[in-house]
């Protein structure tokens, strides 16, 4: 069978791109390089945040509204909890004010009728011992919101997959696309097969610029650092009492989970400049100084998790466009290729929006969603415009700060 579409990558923009392109009627085939969830894909992990706020931006905001929508029906159709919507935890140091990523998340939330409570150092103090309220004294709690198992929604989503027909080939890395007379053919696998197909869909997250040269001007690969702690006393680290936050995150990248309900570990990340990456061939390894960073920043914030076991650490990649937004349409020369990656470190929140956007770019159906994710030109000097995304990482500064936090 000669599929219509051929998707490669089975990470959250190939799965739920298939099956929305398989519920449409087209012939579906997903190629991955390994098992899915593959244990190297930014998809697979134990949690994402999944949350409506993005600062200012009202067109992710909205976008995410309908996201949450789809995470509580998934709930439902799945039949297992995978989004756990308990809460979110949004701090600033020092009050919170115009132009900040804290204060402009608020100010939308309360604009489109969001019940979220603003939170001040006292109210921190009582109802979070954990924090350090001196540092972090203003922020807001939004009970709309929480995290995802990012993993086990991967593998939810490939057994849907399976069971409504789609053809899985699994363990052979796509060496090339296949191209005859300007149209793509189908693609090259590493062991010189070849898969034949009408369509082809690039879903390969941080592997896409290996893949398509073309895409390395505006496309980059960075590692950021996962932790995974244990802490001594985790009721502490529960809800009510602890909840999925951002601490100041534009201006700290730190953000983290309450202990998780499976893994009984407490995952904190950085949302920052990053590393940059080769992910074919780098060595994906947390280093000392990444440690020493997450160990200051709980000396400062959760004082009691300061010299808790570290159990775990990752670095995951991003494959970051420059401007922060994703790149999800058909490649203006090379017909039948349709592109759907550039996660930029905040792509898995959308999972229940994605496989419509991409499904819409391949079929070239109008979609006022797909216009800031559509092919650009963009220039070396482009800042990222994610609000939530902190430039400025010691030693590692890439690109000038566009949104202050205070
Ligand atoms: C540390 C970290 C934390 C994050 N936290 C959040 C968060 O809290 N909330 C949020 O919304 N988002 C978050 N993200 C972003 C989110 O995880 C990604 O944007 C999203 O998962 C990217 O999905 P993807 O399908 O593009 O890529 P991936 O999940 O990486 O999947 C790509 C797949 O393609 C396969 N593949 C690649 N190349 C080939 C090839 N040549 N041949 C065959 N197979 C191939 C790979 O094996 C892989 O399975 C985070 C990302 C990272 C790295």
């Amino acid at each position: 069978m000669t599929p219509d579409m051929l998707i490669i990558g089975s990470g959250i923009f190939g799965l739920t791109a298939a099956l929305e392109l398989g519920a449409r009627g087209h012939r579906v085939m997903v190629l991955d390089q390994g098992s899915i969830p593959h244990p190297l894909a930014a998809s697979t992990d134990i949690s994402k945040i999944v949350r409506v706020e993005y600062g200012p931006d009202e067109a992710y905001m909205a976008l995410m509204e309908r996201a949450r929508e789809g995470w509580l029906r998934w709930n439902e159709e799945l039949g297992q909890e995978l989004y756990h919507e308990d809460g979110l935890l949004m701090l600033s140091q020092g009050p919170m004010s115009p132009g900040g990523f804290t204060y402009e998340s608020y100010r939308l939330l309360q604009k489109r009728g969001h019940e979220v409570q603003r939170l001040d150092a006292d109210t921190i103090a009582r109802r979070y011992p954990a924090w350090n309220a001196q540092l972090y004294n203003d922020g807001y709690y939004n009970p709309k919101g929480g995290y995802a198992e990012s993993g086990r929604v991967v593998a939810a989503l490939a057994e849907l997959a399976r069971e409504s027909g789609i053809a899985f080939q699994i363990g052979q890395l796509v060496q090339s696309i296949t191209e005859d007379n300007g149209r793509v053919t189908g693609a090259r696998l590493a062991n010189g097969e070849h898969v034949a197909a009408r369509h082809v869909v690039v879903a390969a997250g941080a592997w896409t610029p290996w893949l398509l040269p073309e895409l390395r001007h505006v496309m980059h690969v960075v590692g950021q650092p996962v932790f995974h702690i244990k802490p001594a006393d985790p009721e502490r680290y529960r809800p009510p009492h602890f909840h999925t936050f951002a601490a100041a995150v534009s201006r700290t990248g730190w953000y983290g989970f309450s202990i998780h309900p499976r893994e009984d570990v407490i995952k904190i990340a950085n949302h920052g400049v990053g590393r940059s990456i080769d992910p074919l061939h780098d060595e994906r390894r947390v280093d000392d100084a990444q440690i020493a960073s997450l160990r200051a920043f709980l000396a400062q914030t959760l004082p009691d998790l300061t010299e808790a076991p570290l159990v775990y650490t990752r670095l995951c990649l991003y494959c970051d466009v420059l401007d922060g937004h994703f790149w999800i349409d058909r490649h203006p020369q090379r017909q039948g290729l349709t592109v759907a990656s550039g996660g930029s470190g905040h792509a898995f929140k959308f999972a229940p929006v994605l496989g419509s956007l991409i499904a819409d770019a391949v079929e070239g159906k109008p979609n006022p969603d797909l216009h800031r994710f559509r092919w650009r030109a963009l220039d070396p000097a482009t800042v990222i415009e994610e609000a939530t995304r902190y430039q400025g990482f010691p030693g590692n500064s890439r690109v000038s700060r566009k949104v202050s936090e205070a």
